[in-house]
C-alpha cells in the first residue's frame, strides 16, 4: 500500500468538499482505502452525522467513546470476532468529533497514525468550511442591510474609484452617469456635506473619508431630498404670491389715491394756474405709474405662456439709452442720483421697445435703490463692443445686493428683503421681464454687487439676429 499515494488522493478528495458532509464522505472513502470496514460512522456532539453503508449501534461502544474523548488519542478494542475503531477528530486540543468503524482487523501504528492525520485534517477542513459559511451569511447579512437602505451608498478609493455600491447608489448611477465625474471630484472638494441636482432629483452628498488596511477610503452617501426641496420650493411660492398681492394692491392704491385726491381738488376748489398745472402734472404721472405697472403684468403673463414675441429692427443703442435716461431723469432728481453715460453711437438689430424696457427696468431699479446714507449718488451706464456682442454696463453705488438675494433676483415676485425694508416700490417681476427679454435676444445677463457699495448689471446682447 502506497500510503503517499493514499495521503495524497485524501487531500484531493476533501479539498474538493464544499459541505460538511462532502468531507466525511471523502474521509472515509479515504479510510476504506487503507482500512476495509464494515460499517463506519461520524460523531458529533453525541450525535451521528454520517454513517456508511448502514448505521451502528452506538450505546454499546458508550463507555468506549467517553474514554477516547478524554485521551484524545485513536484506539481499537475487541468486539466478538471484530474489532471496534474510536478515531478523535482532533485540533488544536479540541475534541471535534469521533469516528467510529467496525472491521475485522486489527490495524497496524503505520495505520493508526494515518488515521490520525486523516482525522486531524478532517478537522481543520470542517472547521474552515464552518468560517467560511459563516463569513458568506454575515457578507450576506451584511450586503442585505445596505441593499434596503434608500440611501445611495458608494465607496471610493483614492483615486475616486468606485470599490463598492449598493443597490439603490446603482439606481442612481444608471439614471445619470454623470455621477461618476462629480463623484471623482467630490474627493477633492472641501465640503463634506453639499446638495447637488442630478436628473432633475436633488440629493444631499455626504463624504465621509476612513482607513481600511492603510488605505485611504471614502463613503459618499447621496440621500433624495427632491420632495423636501420641492416642498420648500413651493411654501416660498406661495409666500411670494401673497407677498405680491399686497404690494399690487398697495402699488395700485397709491397712485389711485393720488389721482383721486388731485382730481376731487381740481373739481370742487377754486386753484390757481399754477397749482393746476402742477396737480395735473401729478395725475399724469401717477397715471403712467399705473400704466407700467399694468404692462408689467401683461408681461408677465406673455412669459408665463411662453409668448412673448420680438420685433426686430435696426437703431442706434446710444440714442435709446440718452431717451431711457431723459425718460427718468425725475425720479433721478427725486432720488438726487446723477446718470452718467459713456456710449459711442452703435447699431444694433433687436427688438427696441423691448431693450428700452430692459434697460429702463435695470436703470429704475439703480435709481431706487440708490443709498440714502451716500452724499453722491451715481449710476454709470457705458457700452463696450466686444466680437460678436454689445455689452451695456449699468453700474450704481447703491445699498447692493447680499450674495443670498443675488441668486434669487431672477425668480418671479421676488423682492429683495432689503427692498421691503426701505419700502421701495415694486413687484419684484423687473427682472423676470429683463431676463426673458434678453433670453429671447439670445444674450445673457451678469450681476456684481457688494453690499453697502453698488452694484453693476451686465446686458450682453448678440449685434445681429
Ligand atoms: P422690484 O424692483 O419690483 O422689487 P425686480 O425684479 O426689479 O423687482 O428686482 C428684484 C430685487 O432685486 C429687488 O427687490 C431688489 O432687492 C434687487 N435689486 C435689483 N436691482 C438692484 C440694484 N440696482 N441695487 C440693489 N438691489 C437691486
Amino acid at each position: 500500500m502506497n500510503l503517499d499515494l493514499l495521503f495524497s488522493s485524501f487531500m484531493h478528495e476533501i479539498g474538493k468538499a464544499t459541505s460538511e458532509m462532502e468531507v466525511y464522505k471523502a474521509l472515509l472513502n479515504s479510510v476504506k482505502s487503507v482500512l476495509k470496514y464494515e460499517k463506519a460512522l461520524v460523531m458529533k456532539e453525541d450525535k451521528v452525522v454520517y454513517y456508511e453503508p448502514e448505521m451502528l449501534d452506538i450505546h454499546k461502544f458508550e463507555d468506549y467513546i467517553a474514554w477516547i474523548k478524554q485521551r484524545l488519542l485513536p484506539a481499537f478494542f475487541s468486539e466478538e470476532d471484530k474489532f471496534i475503531g474510536i478515531i478523535p477528530i482532533v485540533k488544536q486540543n479540541k475534541l471535534l468529533g469521533v469516528i467510529l468503524l467496525l472491521t475485522k482487523n486489527e490495524p497496524n501504528n503505520e495505520i493508526l497514525n494515518l488515521l490520525q492525520t486523516f482525522a486531524f485534517l478532517t478537522g481543520v477542513t470542517v472547521e474552515n468550511l464552518i468560517l467560511l459559511d459563516q463569513i458568506k451569511k454575515s457578507e450576506k447579512f451584511m450586503s442585505d442591510v445596505l441593499n434596503s437602505i434608500k440611501e445611495g451608498i458608494f465607496v471610493l478609493n483614492e483615486e475616486g474609484k468606485i470599490e463598492f455600491l449598493n443597490d439603490f447608489a446603482k439606481e442612481i448611477l444608471d439614471l445619470d452617469p454623470h455621477i461618476n465625474d462629480f463623484l471623482k471630484s467630490a474627493i477633492n472638494d472641501e465640503r463634506k456635506i453639499l446638495t447637488k441636482e442630478f436628473n432633475s432629483h436633488y440629493y444631499t452628498v455626504v463624504k465621509v473619508k476612513f482607513n481600511f488596511s492603510n488605505e485611504t477610503k471614502y463613503v459618499v452617501t447621496f440621500n433624495n431630498v427632491t420632495y423636501e426641496i420641492e416642498l420648500e420650493k413651493l411654501k416660498q411660492l406661495d409666500k411670494m404670491k401673497t407677498e405680491f398681492v399686497a404690494n399690487i394692491s398697495h402699488e395700485l392704491r397709491t397712485p389711485l389715491t393720488a389721482i383721486k385726491a388731485y382730481t376731487e381738488t381740481l373739481l370742487n376748489m377754486e386753484v390757481d394756474r399754477e397749482s393746476q398745472r402742477e396737480f395735473l402734472e401729478t395725475v399724469y404721472e401717477q397715471s403712467e405709474r399705473l400704466e407700467s405697472l399694468l404692462n408689467d403684468l401683461l408681461d408677465f403673463t406673455l412669459i408665463e405662456s411662453g409668448t412673448m414675441e420680438l420685433e426686430y429692427s435696426e437703431f442706434d443703442l446710444c440714442e435709446l439709452i440718452k431717451e431711457v435716461v431723459e425718460n427718468l431723469k425725475q425720479l433721478a432728481e427725486k432720488y438726487n442720483v446723477k446718470i452718467n453715460v459713456n456710449c459711442e453711437s452703435v447699431s444694433i438689430s433687436a427688438d427696441k421697445r423691448r431693450i428700452k424696457q430692459a434697460i429702463h427696468n435695470l436703470v429704475d431699479n439703480s435709481i431706487k435703490f440708490s443709498d440714502k446714507s451716500k452724499e453722491k449718488r451715481y449710476v454709470n451706464i457705458s457700452v463696450e463692443k466686444k466680437e460678436e456682442n454689445l455689452s451695456i454696463i449699468i453700474k450704481d453705488n447703491g445699498i447692493g445686493i447680499s450674495q443670498e438675494d443675488k441668486e434669487k433676483i431672477f425668480e418671479k415676485f421676488y423682492r429683495g428683503d432689503r427692498s421691503l425694508t426701505y419700502e421701495v416700490p415694486g413687484t419684484g417681476l423687473g427682472l423676470t421681464i429683463v431676463q426673458e427679454i434678453i433670453k429671447l435676444h439670445g444674450g445673457k445677463i451678469n450681476v456684481q454687487s457688494t453690499l453697502g457699495e453698488g452694484t453693476t448689471f451686465e446686458l450682453v446682447i448678440p449685434y445681429r439676429k
